[in-house]
C-alpha cells in the first residue's frame, strides 16, 4: 500500500475531497466508457474505467482542470448544495468564527474602543493602545499553556453566555459551544481581549463584541506563534462557496490549520 499512498493527493482527498469534482469527474469517465463501448473498444472501455476509478479514489479526479469548473458547474446546477457541503448546525461539524454573537457593527464598536482609550489611530490605521496590547498578550500566553478542556472549563467560568462548554479534536483543537466548534487559538485570543477589557468598557455586549474584534490585530498565532497568512475563505480547490460571491479574505495560522479572523465583505 506504501506505493498507493505515494500516489495519493492529500489536497484533494480524504476530507478535503470536492465532492463536486468527484461527481463531474464520474460523470465525465462514465460517458467517455460509454463511448468505447458504442465504438466497440471494449477493453479499452474496461482500461479506462479502472484506472480513471483509481485515479478519482487516490487524486480526487482525473480530468484536467477539474477543480476550476466543476465547483461552479455544481453550484448552477438544480443540485441542491447541501448534497455536497456541510450544511448541519447539529453536527459537532460546524464551525462558529467567534465565541459570542453579537449585532453591534463594527464601526459601532471601534468607535466605543477608541473612546474608552483602547484602541487609536495612527494615521489611516487603527491599533491598540501598547497597554491594553501589552495586557492582552500576557493574558493570552497564560491561557495558550492551559490545556483543552482547562481552557474549555475557564470560557464557562468567564463568559455569563456560555453554559457549557465541551472539546472537540479532529486534528485541530475545539472549544464545543452549544454545538458548534470554535478554535482553540480563537478561544484563547477572544477570550484574553475579554478579560482585558473589563478594566475599559462596562457594556457588556461592547465588551463582548470588543474582544472579538481584537482578533484582527494578532500577526501572530496565539497557540504556537506561528505567523498568520491571509487568505480567502474558499470552500475547495477554487470553488467559492457561493456563486456570485467573491470570497471573503480571512487570517489564518497555517500550523493549527484554523481561522482567526475574516474581514467582512465590502
Ligand atoms: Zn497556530
Amino acid at each position: 500500500m506504501a506505493e498507493l499512498d505515494s500516489l495519493r493527493e492529500p489536497d484533494y482527498t480524504g476530507s478535503n475531497r470536492c465532492w463536486p469534482c468527484t461527481l463531474v469527474n464520474v460523470l465525465l469517465l462514465a460517458l467517455f466508457v460509454l463511448w468505447l463501448r458504442v465504438r466497440n473498444r471494449r477493453l479499452m472501455g474496461l482500461t479506462v474505467a479502472t484506472l480513471g476509478v483509481a485515479g478519482i479514489y487516490l487524486r480526487g479526479y482525473v480530468v484536467p482542470y477539474t477543480p476550476q469548473f466543476a465547483p461552479r458547474l455544481v453550484a448552477a446546477s438544480p443540485l441542491p448544495n447541501d448534497l455536497f457541503y456541510d450544511a448541519g448546525v447539529d453536527t459537532p461539524e460546524a464551525e462558529r468564527p467567534s465565541l459570542t454573537e453579537t449585532d453591534l457593527d463594527g464601526e459601532t464598536v471601534l468607535s466605543e474602543l477608541a473612546t474608552a482609550g483602547v484602541v487609536e489611530s495612527d494615521g489611516e490605521i487603527l491599533l491598540l493602545t501598547d497597554a491594553v496590547d501589552a495586557a492582552w498578550h500576557e493574558e493570552m500566553d497564560r491561557l495558550s499553556a492551559l490545556s483543552l478542556s482547562a481552557l474549555a472549563a475557564e470560557t464557562r467560568r468567564t463568559l455569563a453566555t456560555v453554559s457549557e462548554a465541551d472539546t472537540f479534536t479532529d486534528g485541530a483543537e475545539w472549544v464545543v459551544l452549544g454545538g458548534e466548534l470554535v478554535g482553540r487559538p480563537v478561544v484563547v485570543a477572544e477570550l484574553a481581549a475579554y478579560r482585558v477589557l473589563d478594566e475599559y468598557v462596562d457594556d457588556e455586549s461592547v465588551r463582548l463584541a470588543g474582544a472579538q474584534s481584537f482578533r484582527m490585530f494578532l500577526d501572530e498565532c496565539p497557540m504556537c506563534e506561528t505567523a498568520l497568512v491571509e487568505s480567502s475563505e474558499v470552500s475547495c480547490c477554487g470553488g467559492y462557496t457561493k456563486p456570485n460571491q467573491s470570497p471573503d479574505e480571512t487570517l489564518v495560522c497555517p500550523e493549527c490549520e484554523q481561522r482567526l479572523f475574516t474581514f467582512p465583505s465590502e
